[in-house]
């Protein structure tokens, strides 16, 4: 992968090839998200890309109802590369997703992750 300088254009790049790009510190080894030029937890300038698995867990979630629209859930997400990212669950009822709910990346999400239970196919 190319750096890139604006680190949302290789997230963006990410998402358009199906992928959910996060970076991490070579320096501190933590997982950075969003994309950033600095790590928040130590300073360091040496971040690489990585491509999340797309396996997470639900931290929290909430039902949205919008006037004369169909409800929808917006939740937190902690992925097991362990970031955390605001996305929302498809394929179950809007108030159908709780805590530590097991999830993975829907690949076709296109613009921005989304994800599915895990056990759904
Ligand atoms: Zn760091």
């Amino acid at each position: 992968m190319t750096e890139s300088a604006s680190p949302w254009i290789g997230y963006q790049e990410g998402l358009a090839a199906g992928e959910l790009r996060f970076q991490r510190c070579g320096d501190c080894a933590r997982a950075v998200f969003y994309p950033r030029v600095v790590c928040p937890h130590c300073g360091s300038t040496a971040l690489a890309w990585e491509i999340s698995s797309g396996a997470g867990t639900v931290y929290a979630t909430t039902v949205m109802r919008p006037h004369r629209q169909e409800p929808y859930n917006v939740c937190l997400v902690d992925l097991d590369e362990g970031f955390r990212l605001m996305s929302r669950v498809d394929r179950v009822p809007a108030d159908g997703v709780r805590i530590g709910d097991r999830l993975r990346l829907l690949k076709e999400a296109g613009t921005a992750p989304v994800f599915v239970p895990a056990d759904r196919s």
